[in-house]
């Protein structure tokens, strides 16, 4: 079987600045850097995938609906820059429902490696909480603490692209 190697991407706080509940599209602010960084994963033929907890569904703030169409303008912009969203897997749960899906399970990662068949082993996780550290060490893909776009270079130097 011919495996894929991915670059999964957190979103809130990674795509786009982490205002809160982040649903309108005109509310949704790309973070500098983020389209360059994904075109290089890209180019060296990384599968891109953008795994996300969303309870702001259950809280009842917004919708699976809307939370489509932001998707749908996200990953249409990432389309613009030439880089391709494979898919965007979310969870939309509350914290206290112990769900499957919510990281730092790793559900969402193996739902695409079985979905995509990803090399987990040769992937790249990058989100800013230890949710999504976590979440990516248990699936045993090599996990980045983003903090802010100095650090999309970092990645990059230490992932052998
Ligand atoms: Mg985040």
């Amino acid at each position: 079987m011919i495996q894929s190697k991915a670059l999964f991407l957190d979103r809130d706080g990674v795509i786009n600045i982490d205002d809160g509940y982040v649903y309108k599209i005109d509310e949704f602010k790309f973070i500098s850097g983020i389209f360059d960084f994904a075109l290089k994963f890209r180019k060296a033929g990384y599968k891109i995938f953008v795994i996300t907890n969303q309870s702001g569904i259950a809280r009842g703030y917004y919708t699976v609906e809307d939370f489509r169409k932001v998707t749908s303008f996200m990953e249409k912009e990432f389309l613009k820059r030439g880089v391709t969203i494979s898919k965007t897997y979310f969870c939309p749960c509350l914290p206290p429902e112990e769900c499957l899906c919510r990281k730092p399970n790793p559900y969402m990662l193996l739902q695409a490696r079985d979905e995509f068949q990803i090399d987990l082993e040769n992937s790249i996780f990058v989100g800013d909480k230890s949710s999504d550290i976590e979440a990516g060490n248990r699936a045993g893909v090599k996990s980045f603490l983003f903090k802010n776009s100095s650090d999309f270079e970092f990645i990059l130097d230490n992932s052998l692209l």
